[in-house]
C-alpha cells in the first residue's frame, strides 16, 4: 500500500526562483558590465586578477568547502594551465584555442591521477600530499630551462576571439568575467543536483553518502578534477593576459593564498570565491600601500594581518563572509512543475521470507570484542528490535549489516545474497536504508533537499548534465519522493527550513524519511527515538506499524523497552557483543538473564 501522493502543486524542489544567490548575481552582473567603463586602468587591472583568482577560488570552494578536501596544491594547477599554454605557443607556435585544449587534458589526466592516489589516504594525508606535489611542480618549472627557468618565458601571444585581438586589459577583461560567470552558473547549478547533493554530503563522512549508494572516491575525485580544471583555465587566461609567466605566481604561498579566499568567502555558495578573491586581493592592495607608510619600512607586514585575521575568522565565522550578507536577502524557495514520472518502486519481499540472516558475525577493534558470534534472521515485514545495554555492540551490528564496517568473521546474508564483502553503497541498491544513532544530516541544506540525497541511486544524471541544467525531470521526480516522505513521516512543514535548524529529535525523523528516499525493503533505524518527547514517541511508533503495513521490514535498536514492548514482533538481546536472548517482548522482559544484565542496569 502506497501513502497517497501529495498534492502536486505543492511540491517545491530547490529554491530556483529569485534566491539571495540570484539577487546578488543581478547587482553582481550590473557592476561587472559597468566597471571597465568608469574604473580607472588600475582598477579594471585589479578586477582583471579578482576574477582569475575567482576561478582558481571556486574550484576550492567545492573541493575544501563543500567537499571537505583540503588543498594547498591549486596554485599548482594554475601554473600547469599557464605554463602549457606559454611553452607551446611561443615555442611550438601553436594556437592558443588548441592549448587551452591541451592544458585541460593535461589537467585532467593529472588531477585524475594525483586525486586518485591521494583522495583515497584520508585525514590529514591530502593536505599534506597537496603541499608535496604543489612544491614540486614550482620548482619543475623554475628548473627546466625550457621552461625558462625562474625568470620565466615571455612573448605569449594574444587570443583572438571572432577575428577580434584581446590585446588591451579592458577587452580581456570582459572575456575573463563571462568565463567566471558561466563557470558560477555551471557550478551553482551542479550543487543544486543529484550529485552535487551527494558532494556536499561528503562533509558528514564518506559513511553517510555511501549508505546512500554514492561511490565516495569516485566523487572526491571527480571534484578534484573539476577544482583542477577551473584553476587550469584561471591559468591560461592568466598567461594571454600577462602575456608573460614565471614560477611565482604558482608557488605553495599562492596555494595558501587560494585556501584563504575560500575560507573567507566562505562555501554556502559559489558566490563565496568571488566574495572572498574580491575582500583578499583589495584588502591585500590597500594594506602593501598602507602598511610601509603606517610602519616606516617596506616588508610584507599584509601577511601578518591576514594571519590575525583569518584566526578571528576562524573563531567567530567558520561558515565565511558570505553568510552575513545573505542574511539580508530574501529567502523564497520556488515551487517547481509536478514530476511527470514518478521514481520507479521496487517490489516488496512476500511475508515470512527471509530478508537478513546474521550468521556468527564477530567484530574485534584491536583486542576488544564488540560483537561475538551473534547470529539472527529478520523476515519480510517483520518489525525485529535490537536491544541492550550501552556498549553492548547494537550500532556495531548495525555498520556491520550495512557495510559500514568489514566483519571479522562470520557472514551476512541480505536477501538470500551473502553481502559479507560487499560496499556500503553496494548493500544500499539491494535495498537497506539506515538512520544513524549519531544524526548526519548536511545541516546547511534544506530538509527536502537532505531528503532527495537519499534517492540518489533512484536517479542516474552526472556531473556534466547536472551543471548544463538538463535533469529537470528526475530533479522534480526525485522531489515529489522526498516530499511524499516527509509528508509520510510528517514533517512536510518543515521541508525548507535547514536541516540543522530542526531539533535532534526532529533530525532523527528527517534520517528516517531520507532512508524510506532509497525505497528499502529492509530499514535500520539506530535509537529513532531518542530525543522524542512522550507524542513524538507515539507518533513514531505509529509512524513504524504503518512501514510494516506498507510492505516493509524494519530492525530498530532501541534504548527505551517501553517503547519498543507494544511495538516489535521479536526481540533480540545483546549484552557485552553476545546474544543474551531472543523471542517475543514478553518472553525476553521475563528472562531472568535479562533482567539482570539489561533491565537491572
Ligand atoms: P551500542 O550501540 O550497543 O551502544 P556499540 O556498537 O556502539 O554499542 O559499541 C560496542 C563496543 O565497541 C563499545 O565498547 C565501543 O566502545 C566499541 N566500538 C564501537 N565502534 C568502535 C570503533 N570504531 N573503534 C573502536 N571501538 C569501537
Ligand atoms: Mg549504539
Amino acid at each position: 500500500m502506497a501513502a497517497p501522493l501529495p498534492n502536486p502543486a505543492a511540491v517545491t524542489g530547490p529554491a530556483r526562483g529569485l534566491s539571495p544567490v540570484h539577487a546578488v548575481a543581478a547587482v553582481a552582473l550590473v557592476a561587472v558590465a559597468l566597471a571597465p567603463l568608469l574604473a580607472p586602468a588600475f582598477y579594471v587591472t585589479l578586477l582583471n586578477y579578482i576574477g582569475l583568482y575567482s576561478l582558481a577560488t571556486l574550484g576550492l570552494v567545492l573541493l575544501t568547502g563543500v567537499a571537505g578536501q583540503t588543498s594547498f596544491g591549486q596554485a599548482a594547477f594554475v601554473g600547469i594551465g599557464a605554463y602549457t599554454t606559454g611553452v607551446l605557443t611561443t615555442q611550438f607556435a601553436l594556437s592558443p584555442w588548441l592549448t587551452l585544449l591541451l592544458a585541460l587534458a593535461l589537467t585532467l589526466a593529472l588531477g585524475y591521477l594525483i586525486g586518485r592516489i591521494t583522495l583515497s589516504m584520508g585525514g590529514h594525508y591530502l593536505p599534506v600530499a597537496t603541499i608535496a606535489w604543489g612544491l614540486s611542480i614550482y620548482f619543475l618549472m623554475g628548473t627546466i630551462e625550457r621552461f625558462g627557468g625562474f625568470t620565466g618565458i615571455t612573448g605569449i601571444p594574444a587570443v583572438s576571439l571572432f577575428g577580434f585581438t584581446l590585446d588591451r586589459e579592458r577587452h580581456f577583461y570582459y572575456f575573463i568575467w563571462v568565463v567566471v560567470l558561466g563557470a558560477l552558473w555551471l557550478c551553482a547549478n551542479l550543487l543544486d543536483s543529484r550529485p552535487g547533493r551527494a558532494i556536499r554530503g561528503l562533509k558528514q563522512g564518506s559513511g553517510m553518502v555511501e549508505a546512500f549508494g554514492v561511490h565516495t572516491t569516485n566523487t572526491k575525485t571527480a571534484v578534484f578534477v573539476l577544482a583542477a580544471l577551473l584553476a587550469c583555465l584561471s591559468g591560461w587566461l592568466y598567461a594571454h593576459l600577462q602575456r608573460f609567466v614565471n614560477p611565482t605566481p604558482f608557488g605553495i604561498n599562492q596555494g595558501i593564498e587560494y585556501l584563504f579566499m575560500a575560507v573567507v568567502g566562505g562555501a554556502t555558495s559559489v558566490w563565496g570565491a568571488v566574495l572572498g578573491a574580491t575582500l583578499i586581493t583589495l584588502l591585500k592592495t590597500w594594506l602593501q600601500d598602507l602598511l610601509p607608510k603606517l610602519l616606516g619600512q617596506a616588508g610584507q607586514f599584509e601577511m601578518i594581518v591576514f594571519g590575525i585575521l583569518m584566526i578571528v575568522l576562524l573563531q567567530h565565522a567558520r561558515e565565511g563572509l558570505l553568510p552575513f550578507l545573505q542574511r539580508w536577502l530574501p529567502r523564497r524557495p520556488r515551487a517547481l512543475p509536478p514530476a511527470e514520472v514518478p521514481l520507479a518502486r521496487r517490489t516488496m519481499p512476500s511475508p515470512g521470507s527471509a530478508v537478513l540472516r546474521v550468521e556468527g558475525a564477530r567484530k574485534t577493534f584491536g583486542g576488544l570484542i564488540a560483537v561475538n558470534e551473534v547470529s539472527f534472521e529478520v523476515a519480510a515485514h517483520e518489525v525485529v528490535g535490537l536491544i541492550g545495554p550501552n556498549g553492548a555492540g547494537k550500532s556495531t551490528c548495525f555498520n556491520l549489516i550495512s557495510g559500514a564496517l568489514p566483519l571479522t568473521s562470520g557472514g551476512i546474508r541480505f536477501l538470500e545474497q551473502d553481502v559479507s564483502a560487499m560496499s556500503a553503497s553496494a548493500i544500499a541498491r539491494l535495498g537497506l536504508g539506515r538512520t544513524f544513532q549519531h544524526v548526519k544530516l548536511v545541516a546547511a541544506m534544506s530538509v527536502v533537499e537532505n531528503v532527495a540525497l537519499g534517492a540518489y541511486l533512484r536517479g542516474r544524471t552526472g556531473f556534466i548534465r547536472s551543471a548544463l541544467r538538463l535533469n529537470g525531470q528526475e530533479e522534480r521526480a526525485a522531489f515529489a519522493e522526498a516530499m511524499r516522505q516527509l509528508e509520510r513521516v510528517g514533517l512536510a512543514a518543515h521541508a525548507h527550513d535547514a536541516a540543522g535548524s530542526l531539533p535532534l529529535g526532529k533530525q532523527r525523523i528527517v534520517e528516517i524519511a531520507r532512508a524510506l528516499a532509497a525505497d528499502p525493503i529492509l530499514l535500520l533505524l539506530d535509537e529513532p527515538a531518542a530525543g522524542l518527547r512522550y507524542a513524538e514517541k507515539q507518533q513514531l511508533a505509529a509512524l513504524i506499524k504503518a512501514l510494516k503495513t506498507d510492505g516493509l521490514t524494519v530492525l530498530l535498536v532501541e534504548h527505551d523497552m517501553e517503547f519498543v514492548m507494544g511495538l516489535v514482533d521479536r526481540l533480540v538481546v545483546l549484552n557485552f557483543g553476545q546474544k543474551l536472548a531472543q523471542g517475543l517482548p514478553e518472553e525476553v522482559q521475563a528472562n531472568p538473564a535479562v533482567r539482570e544484565a539489561y533491565l537491572g542496569a
